[in-house]
């Protein structure tokens, strides 16, 4: 069985990670989702509500997902749950100075997990959870970039 993690804030999920959600699904035959408390981001939703938010708008694919919150260090925690690789996502140029330094730290870490990116729809090659929240915070529509539950769990938490 191939076994992955895909590690993030995912605050919120947004159809940009359900695009890769599904990518890795093609390839991996389990994915768990590994919610981090992101230091350098300021957190709209508890990692909790995350994994609540996350099972309701990926509930078509919890057979071959599972959710996992964590503070450990990303390989060490695909170790333990048994993954060989981590799965990323990327977005344009931007994304790749910051998951190149990511990737050749965690190699110098443990050699056998191995990083593998999916390049995610163009349609949301712009798409992050720090837009979605800049946009929320003036009462934007959110539409196209967020499943309605997570529109819905915005709104409760910010007006
Ligand atoms: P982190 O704080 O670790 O970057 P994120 O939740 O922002 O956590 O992102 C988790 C992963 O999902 C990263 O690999 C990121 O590049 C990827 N990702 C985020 N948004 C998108 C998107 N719109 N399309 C593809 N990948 C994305």
């Amino acid at each position: 069985m191939k076994v992955a993690v895909y590690p993030g804030s995912f605050d919120p999920i947004t159809f940009g990670h359900i695009d890769i959600v599904k990518r890795a699904l093609k390839v991996f035959d389990k994915l768990y989702i590994v919610i981090s408390e992101n230091m350098s981001k300021q957190s709209l939703f508890t990692p909790q509500e995350r994994v609540l938010i996350c099972e309701e708008v990926l509930s078509e694919c919890l057979d071959k997902i599972e959710l996992v919150v964590s503070n450990e260090l990303t390989v060490k925690q695909a170790k333990s749950l048994g993954a060989t690789h981590i799965v990323r996502g990327l977005r344009a140029l931007t994304d790749f100075e910051y998951e190149f330094q990511m990737t050749g730290a965690n190699r110098i870490l443990d050699r056998e997990i191995d990083t593998i990116f999916f390049m995610t729809d163009n349609k949301f090659s712009f798409l992050s959870s720090t837009t979605v929240k800049e946009i929320a915070h003036f009462k934007g529509d959110l539409s196209a970039f967020v499943p309605a539950y997570v529109l819905q769990k915005m709104n409760e938490k910010l007006h």
